[in-house]
């Protein structure tokens, strides 16, 4: 079974009278526990494609379903809930919210569980002493268990991105998604940031999308999808 499916993926950016095609007719399965990289130019539209498996941007064309959920029938809501649910997301920059401590940031995606998506049971909201415990052994499986009740501007880059890792898992999502998690850093850093993802999600056996335009990082993950020209076509990872 596929965690996400994209189905004749298309996504044509529309500002008045400028079309910018980007592709069209794209094809994905990640199944679980898979790693996948996407790799291509810049401009190539991996940003794009990742915010649509992500649903944070609607297709012009095709269907994204995430964990058999199609994403165009769900309510903002409640895709918003499937998201939270099902996904992780860690970006080039760590997004973490400045006022809040790493602990904190790391139990808010699951305080936010309990939302229905399409139709199902709501559960109750989890309360703050059940979901402390995750968060914590997850920040010091990351490394940063002597940082819990740091706030991310008293955090170094990598101890950031380490804190963003870790509040990406933290539901247990089906599918990490990550744009360039570790393009804001220097090389050392980003290797081993990158190595706790891999480490991370093997363990929890989370699948993981990955884009990126360093291809030594590519060349380690399962599969490499390269962006070219509108179409999406699979490269053997050694010769990345
Ligand atoms: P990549 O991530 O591979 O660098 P992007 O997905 O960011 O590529 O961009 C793909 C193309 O879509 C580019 O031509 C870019 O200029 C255009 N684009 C991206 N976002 C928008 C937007 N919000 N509005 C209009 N055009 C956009
Ligand atoms: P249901 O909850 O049975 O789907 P409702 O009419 O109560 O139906 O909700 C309408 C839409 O809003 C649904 O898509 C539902 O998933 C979503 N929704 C309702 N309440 C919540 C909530 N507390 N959190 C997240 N999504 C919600």
């Amino acid at each position: 079974d596929s965690v996400i499916r994209a189905e004749g993926l298309g996504k044509t950016y529309r500002e008045g009278k400028l079309n910018t095609p980007v592709f069209d007719g794209l094809h994905l399965d990640v199944y679980a526990g898979e790693t996948v990289a996407i790799i291509g130019a810049s401009g190539a539209g991996k940003s794009t494609l990742l915010h649509l498996l992500g649903g944070l941007d609607v297709p012009t064309a095709g269907e994204v379903y995430v964990d058999g959920h199609r994403m165009s029938k769900l309510s903002d809501r409640a895709r918003g809930a499937l998201r939270n649910r099902a996904l992780g997301f860690v970006y080039q920059f760590h997004h973490l919210l400045p006022e809040f401590t790493a602990l904190e940031n790391v139990m808010l995606p699951a305080l936010l569980t309990g939302q229905a998506v399409d139709g199902d049971k709501r559960g109750k909201p989890p309360t703050v002493a059940e979901v402390e415990p995750k968060a914590r052994e997850l920040l010091e499986s990351v490394g940063l268990g002597h940082r819990l009740q740091h706030k991310p501007g008293e955090l170094s880059g990598g101890e950031r991105q380490r804190a963003a890792v870790a509040r990406a898992l933290v539901n247990r999502p089906a599918c990490v998604l990550g744009d360039e998690p570790t393009g804001n850093l220097d090389d050392r850093t980003a290797a081993t940031v990158f190595d706790l993802m891999l480490d991370l999600n093997r363990a929890q056996r989370t699948s993981l999308v990955l884009v990126t335009h360093d291809r030594s990082l590519a060349r380690r993950l399962d599969r490499v999808l390269e962006l070219h020209e509108g179409k999406l076509r699979e490269v053997a990872p050694s010769s990345v």
